[in-house]
């Protein structure tokens, strides 16, 4: 596991992907820079969220709010108040650790047990195995299961600032030792504000200290009233936003997962009080379709609903994905109430209201919200496509077999020969394409090796051009993931390369 997951690290560093921001000056922690074929990548991610979140919802609407708001937001939204982690510090390491971390990376050990046994059931029965039975009625399976939600329901009981104690004794109970040094000799748990604070201008007082937003979603509340009467949107409607969004979290690790520094795809759907838990359901299901429509494959999702809720929620639960680290959160789904736009009424003593005719009634809305971290689908859409392929006879090849919908460049165009007027016919054809996708040409090495190249960059299509090309005006087409090749008339490649990359 812990092999993949270096391995994912360095491929997206050796193809442009991924890298550690300023590295020249030896890195910012916890913060990373997007390459050339990184940008590209995430771009697509976003579009394939816009698209089918904000085009194709009639009742859907975006915005892009800035980072920067007034610092009453987040009084209003109780970031100021309750936007903690608790900390714990190793005193013989003076190391700082995440306490609910610790034990939730404990439990997910137990899990992990319980997935082996069911791997071992699933060699022995082969094609009779039935995983659902299996799991039901094994004994030792249940038991690690038990064990794992016991201690998951513990952790999430004591996660209040008055029973942060409770924390601590459960660290010690399970007897946790410090990852790096094996002590464990823990000092009390405390809480730790989020926030990244910053000054307006050059004045000293105090209401001007101003925090770099915390999530995006606060930029889309307070802007509620001006898009519900400008768009005359009637409810149900949605507001969509992706931007940045600032933590300075304590425990930065597993690369891009968790950043000081990123960005998020969210929505917030307003809905009629009372009808908010049925709409809940309908966004799980639809928010579970968009991520079952880019096949990376149904066995790397799973739902994971919430026992302890938020100060805000009255449902919740997370879309966690398989990263090379074990199931973590990628996407979270809140039922927020009407917490937020009351809490800015309240605030502002502005009025964040709608009038639903239907109903002849004035009322604050109910908010589902949608909330995925887009460099966190960026690592699931890379690490799930890394694939190192046996191709038998001791050969095998490295492929990033990325949705074509997402990859950044959609096709290669390669001469066969560096000479006899084929690089010149490669070069027509890029500037045909490039106008419709992102295409790239490339002469240098044996077309094989260039091959490679491509596939270990997620390119979906190689397009090679031969002697042949010049008499008859056919090419060759290469397929990334089945390696299959196929003779094609130039004059039909964009109608190929659409067909393979489209929406
Ligand atoms: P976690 O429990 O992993 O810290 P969270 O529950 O605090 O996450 P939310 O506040 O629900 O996260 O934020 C919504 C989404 O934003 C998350 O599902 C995640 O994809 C993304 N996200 C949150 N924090 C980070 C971070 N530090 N780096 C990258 N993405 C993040």
């Amino acid at each position: 596991q812990e092999d993949s997951f270096k391995n994912v690290i360095s491929h997206a560093k050796e193809y442009g992907y991924i890298f550690a921001s300023s590295e020249i000056y030896d890195g910012l922690s916890a913060v990373y820079d997007y390459g050339q074929n990184g940008a590209e990548l995430k771009k697509n991610i976003k579009e394939y969220w816009w698209k089918s979140m904000v085009q194709l919802h009639q009742n859907i609407v975006g915005i892009d709010a800035a980072i920067l708001m007034h610092p009453t937001t987040w009084k209003a939204s109780g970031h100021v108040d309750a936007f903690n982690d608790p900390l714990i510090d190793n005193k013989d390491s003076k190391k700082r650790y995440r306490a609910d971390v610790l034990v939730e990376d404990y439990a997910e050990k137990i899990n992990q047990k319980a997935q082996k046994e069911i791997e071992k059931a699933k060699k022995r029965f082969g094609d009779a195995f039935d995983e659902e039975q299996f799991v039901a009625t094994n004994p030792r399976v249940q038991r690690y299961k038990a064990e794992e939600k016991e201690i998951l329901e513990r952790l999430a009981k004591s996660l209040t600032e008055e029973n942060l104690a409770d924390v601590k004794a459960l660290i010690e109970e399970l007897g946790i030792a410090c990852p790096e040094s094996g002590s464990k000799n823990w000092t009390d748990v405390k809480q730790f504000n989020l926030m990244f604070g910053t000054k307006l201008g050059a004045s000293a007082d105090s209401a001007t200290d101003l925090y770099l937003r915390p999530e995006t979603a606060q930029g889309i509340f307070v802007n509620f009233a001006n898009v519900q009467k400008t768009g005359r949107m009637k409810i149900p409607f949605g507001i969509a936003q992706i931007g940045k969004a600032f933590r300075n979290e304590i425990v930065a690790r597993q690369f891009i997962f968790r950043q000081r520094e990123f960005e998020q795809m969210e929505m917030q759907f307003f809905v009629r009080p009372g009808e908010e838990l049925s709409w809940f359901e309908k966004w799980k299901e639809t928010r579970q379709k968009w991520h079952a429509s880019l096949g990376l494959g149904d066995e790397k999702y799973r739902f994971h609903d919430h026992e302890k809720l938020a100060h805000y929620a009255n449902a919740a639960t997370d879309i966690e994905f398989d990263f090379p680290f074990g199931f973590k959160e990628l996407e979270g789904i809140h039922s927020r109430t009407d917490f937020d736009l009351k809490a800015h009424e309240e605030h502002s003593g502005k009025k964040l209201r709608f009038y639903d005719p239907e109903m002849g009634e004035n009322y604050v809305p109910y908010v589902i919200e949608t909330s995925i971290g887009l460099d966190r689908m960026f690592l699931a859409v890379f690490s799930a496509s890394l694939q190192e392929e046996d191709l038998g006879d001791g050969k095998s090849r490295t492929v990033l077999k990325l949705p074509a919908v997402l990859a950044p460049t959609k096709a290669a165009i390669l001469p066969l020969l560096k000479k006899d007027g084929l690089p010149e016919l490669a070069q027509e054809i890029v500037e045909e394409l490039k106008w419709d996708f992102r295409v790239q040409y490339d002469e240098k090495d044996a077309v094989g090796r260039r091959y490679r190249r491509q596939d270990a960059a997620g390119t979906p299509l190689c397009i090679t051009v031969d002697h042949d090309s010049l008499e008859d005006k056919t090419v060759t087409v290469r397929y990334r993931d089945t390696m299959e090749q196929k003779r094609v008339p130039i004059s039909e490649l964009a109608s190929i390369i659409d067909q393979e990359v489209n929406f």
